[in-house]
């Protein structure tokens, strides 16, 4: 891209809400939703037939859980993924994620760097994770841990990490007791870092919201969250939706009791990020259509899909638009008489282009 700016067309836009005919305002920086088109007066556009991009532009895409070192990132933006969250990996292998974020066709990139847990705990014996990505806090004294948690919080944040992870898995070992717990959380919130959790086996959700995590890495599976809980925790925390792990979406009772867990969540009031734990398993790199379905039978609408998939464009209060590196791009318009599964199908369409990107659409677009 130039330096000069282009302006395009497009048919429907949404970024926060939903315009019909728009304005796109592309340059070196990226792409911002400049307001509906009828809204521009004729001397604004200068009379000009702009380049026109068929369909729909969106906000960017995000996969709140991911895990790069199992994947090709560079896949992820034909796929309609423009952002991702990886929830742990070998840090100082994570950290160098960081200086590829949005370059290189990679998305950008937020990082946890590893995962926090007691020792022996999940995920160091977990065939999936490198050997570095567990962090263990152990000692035999309390003082000696809670020193050691807040240590290795501050080591996350040292390396670029903008959101801590730890494990809470009591299905496959030990995990860390209260007061550590506790410190990991008060250390990473001196440093304004959210805490995610992966919450596994009976009684760890609520632990997680006592110590006070900020989200979870997962929809609850193991066991039936009781309202009282989902309330609590719909307004502490927020949850990675992750619905497809369990068998693909084909069942099982991890799946159904997650779908029921995230249902009751939803109608508290609680705030869902759509994420697929991508790299566990064979998950589709890209929106994973699967996901929205299970999303769709958890209560979600299109805009209940499109917060999830986009949780960070809330539009600035009169302040100026920043440009986005990618935005999402969906070849034709979405159908107000959609069934759920259409709805999941027609987003799971979508790819994510960078300025230069879409301007091409729309010069293609021209010439045919
Ligand atoms: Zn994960």
């Amino acid at each position: 891209m130039d330096q000069e700016a282009r302006l395009v067309t497009v048919d429907h836009a949404w970024s926060g809400r939903w315009s019909g005919r728009s304005l796109l305002r592309l340059d070196a920086h990226g792409v911002v939703f400049a307001g509906s088109a009828d809204a521009h007066d004729a001397d604004t556009l200068a009379g000009a037939e702009l380049p026109h991009v068929p369909g729909t532009v969106l906000a960017p895409f995000t996969d709140s859980h991911v895990h790069l070192g199992l994947i090709d990132a560079a896949q992820l933006s034909v796929g309609g993924i423009s952002r991702v969250v990886d929830l742990g990996w070998d840090p100082a292998i994570a950290q160098g994620w960081l200086g590829r974020s949005g370059r290189d066709g990679w998305p950008e990139v937020t990082i946890a760097g590893g995962l926090i847990t007691a020792p022996g705990g999940y995920p160091s014996r977990a065939g999936w994770a490198p050997p570095r990505a567990s962090l263990a806090v152990g000692g035999l004294r309390a003082s000696t841990r809670l020193r050691r948690a807040a240590r290795v919080v501050e080591r996350q944040h040292a390396l670029g990490a903008s959101i801590v992870k730890v494990a809470l898995n009591s299905d496959v070992g030990p995990v860390l007791d209260d007061a550590t717990l506790g410190a990991v959380v008060d250390a990473a919130h001196g440093l304004d870092l959210l805490v995610v959790a992966h919450v596994q086996g009976v009684g760890q959700a609520a632990r997680a919201a006592d110590a006070g995590v900020n989200r979870l890495a997962h929809t609850p599976f193991s066991e039936r969250l009781d309202d009282d809980l989902i309330a609590r925790l719909a307004a502490s925390t927020t949850w990675v939706s992750t619905l497809d792990i369990h068998g693909h979406g084909l069942g099982g009772v991890a799946h159904e009791t997650a779908v029921d867990n995230l249902s009751r969540f939803r109608a508290a009031g609680g705030r869902v990020l759509y994420g697929t734990d991508l790299g566990n398993g064979d998950l589709p790199l890209g929106v994973n259509e699967r996901e929205l379905r299970a999303m769709g039978r958890a209560g979600f609408g299109l805009a209940g899909l499109l917060d999830a998939l986009a949780p960070d464009v809330a539009e600035p209060a009169g302040g100026a638009r920043l440009p986005f590196t990618r935005v999402t791009w969906i070849a034709d318009a979405p159908r107000a008489s959609a069934s759920s599964d259409e709805r999941a199908a027609w987003l799971a369409r979508a790819t994510a282009l960078t300025a230069d990107e879409l301007l091409a659409v729309a010069l293609e677009e021209k010439t045919r």
